[in-house]
């Protein structure tokens, strides 16, 4: 059986996201290391034809890695403040003015396993603090494979057509946005899409891009 303070601590768990010491949801240090995060633009190499201008607020890797993952599958949903704080940086960096921040979506699947939209959450986050505004224009267009295991022109076969528009954009300058760009395959189809539903695309953003090995 469990009791009271067992639940709160499932629910609450008092370790800090990034690196587990004792700290409610960040550390300072974790959270001074964040602070000092510069954005800067990311390409993934080799380049993917049709990837917008993209900018990344990090390095996927340590204390980042763990508070991604921390928010989109273990549903630590106070982290979309920080990582969305970070993501609204690499949106600035991108320079594109006034714009609507697409989130890249995700499978209905995924988001019932997970119990959240991570792009969205953190979208709407950026969005609060750029004082801009986020909205999910894109959906699925169709089932796609796994993309864990594939190669780069393996990625982008997968997921070519995948994501549609919900409704014609005529002119609607927007930045595409998700937690991580790895191949950016996804970006590249999420752009696609947009701009062949009317948008402008001004740029793609995300809290942290893949280091390639
Ligand atoms: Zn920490």
């Amino acid at each position: 059986m469990l009791l009271l303070p067992d639940l709160l601590d499932l629910v609450l768990p008092q370790q800090c996201a990034g690196c587990a010491q004792p700290a409610a949801l960040l550390c300072p240090a974790c959270r001074t290391w964040l602070d000092g995060l510069q954005p800067a633009r990311t390409e993934p190499d080799p380049f993917p034809p049709g990837l917008p201008r993209t900018c990344a607020s990090g390095s996927y890797d340590g204390v980042l890695r763990a508070l991604l993952l921390s928010h989109k599958e273990r549903g630590r949903l106070a982290l979309a403040r920080p990582l969305g704080a970070l993501l609204a940086g690499a949106v600035s960096a991108l320079g594109a003015g006034e714009v609507v921040l697409v989130p890249v979506p995700s499978a209905a699947a995924a988001v019932r396993a997970r119990g959240h939209d991570h792009a969205l959450r953190l979208a709407r986050s950026a969005a609060a603090a750029a004082g801009l505004r986020a909205a999910p224009l894109l959906v699925p267009a169709r089932r796609v494979a796994d993309q864990s295991g594939l190669s780069s022109a393996g990625r982008a076969a997968n997921l070519a057509g995948a994501l549609r528009v919900r409704r014609p954009l005529s002119g609607l300058p927007v930045v595409v946005v998700d937690d991580v760009v790895t191949t950016g395959a996804t970006l590249v189809e999420a752009a696609r899409a947009l701009r062949e539903g009317g948008a402008r695309v001004r740029g793609a953003a995300v809290v942290a891009a893949t280091r390639r090995r």
